[in-house]
């Protein structure tokens, strides 16, 4: 994720809450909806997740990360909760740690359900179950075509146990949402919007009656949502599924509603947000073409991307950095803008086409490893 917004100009968008909600208390954002700010081990240090009153019990939007200190705060929260009602329901907006990483323990400590979309379900659930495998070597290869060193590779299964830890183990059954469903949430009806691009597909919430929509990691006002390619799938396009969310959610939620984002604040002005997402996907394409009339390899992309020195030494930056500059490059290579060719260490290298129509080159053939 990077910082994008624009500087030099009254900003378009209006926050109306002065202050996140203290550690281990409940800011109530809109009747019997309640905003909770939970504590995140990373240079991103934090998670928005949502309370919401729902009749007998409580619905909760996210759950925060599987380690120790989110219990402790789990803890305090529970000690100022607003009722006796249990928490009876755990939506999960999408499949990343931060979301969903302890929607098991919900699930196993106080017996409510998990409801997710399919694919990010199952997607959480495949990243738990292949902790333990031994290092993959599909992936090295594939982040040795983007240009990583020894040192970098050797950390990567490292890292991808750790972040693997950070799921409580799921659910084995879950409740399947999908796009434009309604739920009922105590009084009201949420309808379910998928988002694409971030992840698979992203649950976000939208109530007309409240005009609230819980946005997730699909509409963040400060900072942009990371949209990767992987190595399971490294031809993947998933800059134009998020193109197509930010043209959908425009369509389908009004710019009165109060936006409820999973990282900075609270905030109004989601149509004018959408706006300055698709500039700055627009902008970082074209600095990419730019850098590109130089061969360049994924790595040496990073700089005309993004704002901040992505350093080897940093793996989980290294490998969203990554991800993110393969899905730019992927953009235009799959609409002929530029080829790539491997060198006889197997790295790729992409450039300009020299002639605008001409076939590009596969980025990723079969590889031997
Ligand atoms: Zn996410």
């Amino acid at each position: 994720m990077s910082a994008n917004e624009p500087a030099g100009q009254p900003s378009p968008l209006r926050y109306p809450f002065p202050a996140p909600p203290a550690r281990g208390r409940l800011l109530e954002v809109g009747p019997g909806v309640f905003w909770i700010r939970m504590p995140l081990p990373y240079a991103l240090d934090h998670i928005n997740l949502w309370a919401l009153a729902d009749g007998p019990g409580w619905t909760l939007v996210d759950t925060g990360l599987h380690v120790p200190l989110t219990l402790e705060v789990w803890a305090e929260l529970f000690a100022h909760w607003p009722d006796a009602r249990p928490i009876t329901r755990v939506i999960a907006t999408h499949m990343h740690a931060d979301h969903v990483g302890l929607a098991g323990w919900f699930a196993e400590h106080h017996g409510c359900r998990l409801w997710m979309s399919r694919l990010d379900y199952l997607n959480s659930r495949l990243t738990v179950a292949e902790a333990g495998d031994p290092p993959s070597a599909v992936a090295r290869a594939f982040y040795r075509r983007c240009g990583w060193g020894d040192e970098a590779l050797d950390a990567y299964p490292r890292g991808r146990s750790r972040y693997a830890s950070q799921f409580y183990r799921l659910p084995e059954s879950y409740r399947r949402l999908q796009d434009g469903e309604e739920l009922a949430i105590g009084a009201q009806r949420w309808r379910v919007i998928v988002g694409t691009g971030h992840s698979p597909e992203h649950v976000c919430l939208y109530c007309a009656e409240l005009a609230l929509f819980i946005s997730g990691d699909q509409v963040l006002p400060r900072i942009t949502s990371n949209v990767s390619t992987y190595a399971s799938e490294p031809e993947a396009d998933p800059l134009a599924d998020w193109y197509a969310s930010l043209a959908k959610l425009r369509l389908a939620v009004p710019d009165e509603v109060l936006v409820l984002p999973s990282h900075n604040v609270c905030f109004y002005g989601l149509h004018a947000r959408l706006e300055q997402l698709r500039d700055s996907a627009d902008e970082a394409l074209a600095s990419l073409r730019r850098r590109l009339r130089q061969p360049a390899r994924v790595i040496d992309t990073f700089a005309a991307l993004f704002a901040r020195p992505i350093p080897e030494s940093d793996p989980s930056l290294l490998r969203m950095a990554t991800g993110e500059a393969l899905s730019h490059l992927n953009w235009l290579l799959r609409r002929g803008e530029i080829h790539c060719h491997l060198d006889e260490h197997g790295i790729a290298w992409y450039r300009l086409a020299p002639e605008a129509g001409e076939r590009p080159a596969a980025a990723f053939p079969d590889v031997t490893v």
